[in-house]
């Protein structure tokens, strides 16, 4: 019996409520890159536009489509990586927002659109420091001027302008918004009228108000995964939607042999660092080989459950808790759990 990935819809919908009302009156876009955070993106997109999302940001243009397909035209998708002119066309089919941040990439999707007789509409994106993708500060009045000018003629709606902060420390986030602030008066001075200005994930949307502007970009926490080192679930008011669950496979005298799915996609480090859940209660994880072995229980025998990291009973930790012990994050730990696990939803 393989490990599976339990996923409670009804929380996730919860932790839609509680973040909506946390950035109110910003609208919020739910990213669902890395298979919606690992777990699984069919079931929660189509929950959360039961919920009411109006906005998916979908990071990839592939993504982007397969929610146009899923959810079809009543949601506006945020994609912004488009690395090809395929790719561009591709968006411009689907009818997706695209997050432009780049002078190729804008002349290659004002094409697209001009060729299938389309308005596309673009999000510009300042680099406001990350120097992921974006526009330099020194090349931003350019190229604004050249939206403007692609706008006019009637391809491009240039309805945004973002950018992504590294939300580590408030010095740097503060410098960051004082360039955005900047990119927004170059942009309006160029004839834009974007009225979707973005900047935020998570952890500013609900620590700094005046990080939110029009819309917000969050994934984590609404999957309930707290940031390491942050605040926790309960000061946040969002729970953990996903338990990862696996099996015991073989018991010897100092422990049970579990298995976590074809790809072990749990970090070999945890082992020696975190307990977890089983019927006997918090069990350490140890190593084993290729793979992981829990400290003995009682009446441990082959067929227990053993509760990795998620809600249930039997001393269960989040997927930042694990993180913490490694020093990494809760999304590392969610989007590793191999794609081969089954995602089980309750609520849908
Ligand atoms: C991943 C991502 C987000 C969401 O970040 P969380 O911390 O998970 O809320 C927002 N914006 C961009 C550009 C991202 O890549």
């Amino acid at each position: 019996m393989s490990a599976v990935l339990r996923v409670d819809l009804d929380r996730f919908a919860a932790n839609l409520a509680r973040v909506r009302g946390a950035v109110a009156p910003a609208e919020l876009m739910l990213v669902v890159k890395d298979d919606a955070y690992g777990h699984g993106l069919d079931g929660i997109v189509r929950r959360a536009q039961r919920e009411g999302v109006r906005w998916i940001g979908a990071f990839d243009v592939a993504t982007g489509c397969r929610v146009r397909e899923v959810l079809g035209d009543d949601v506006r998708i945020f994609s912004w990586i488009a690395a090809s002119r395929a790719e561009a066309a591709q968006a411009v089919a689907a009818g997706l927002d695209l997050g432009v941040g780049d002078a190729e990439l804008l002349e290659d999707v004002a094409a697209e659109a001009r060729a299938a007789g389309a308005v596309t509409r673009v999000h510009l994106k300042i680099d406001t420091g990350l120097h992921r993708n974006g526009v330099r500060p020194e090349d931003w009045a350019r190229f604004t001027a050249r939206a403007a000018q692609l706008a006019g003629e009637g391809c491009l709606d240039v309805v945004g302008i973002w950018s992504h902060i590294a939300e580590a420390s408030d010095e740097e986030d503060d410098a960051a918004r004082a360039l955005f602030d900047a990119a927004v008066t170059t942009a309006r001075e160029a004839g834009l009228s974007p009225t979707m200005l973005h900047l935020s994930a998570s952890a500013a949307s609900f620590a700094r108000p005046e990080f939110r502007y029009d819309l917000v970009r969050v994934g984590a926490f609404c999957y309930g995964i707290r940031s390491a080192g942050g605040p926790g679930e309960e000061h946040l008011g969002v729970r953990p939607i996903a338990a990862l669950e696996a099996h015991v496979t073989a018991v010897d005298v100092d422990g049970a042999s579990i298995d976590i799915g074809p790809l072990d996609g749990l970090p070999s480090t945890l082992a020696g660092r975190v307990t977890v859940g089983t019927p006997g209660g918090p069990r350490a994880l140890k190593a084993s080989g290729s793979g992981f072995r829990v400290a003995r229980w009682p009446d441990a025998a082959p067929g227990a459950l053993v509760r990795i990291y998620g809600p249930g009973d039997g001393g269960e930790s989040s997927a930042t808790d694990l993180a913490e012990a490694i020093g990494t994050i809760g999304e590392e730990i969610a989007v590793r759990v191999s794609p081969l696990v089954p995602r089980i939803y309750s609520g849908e």
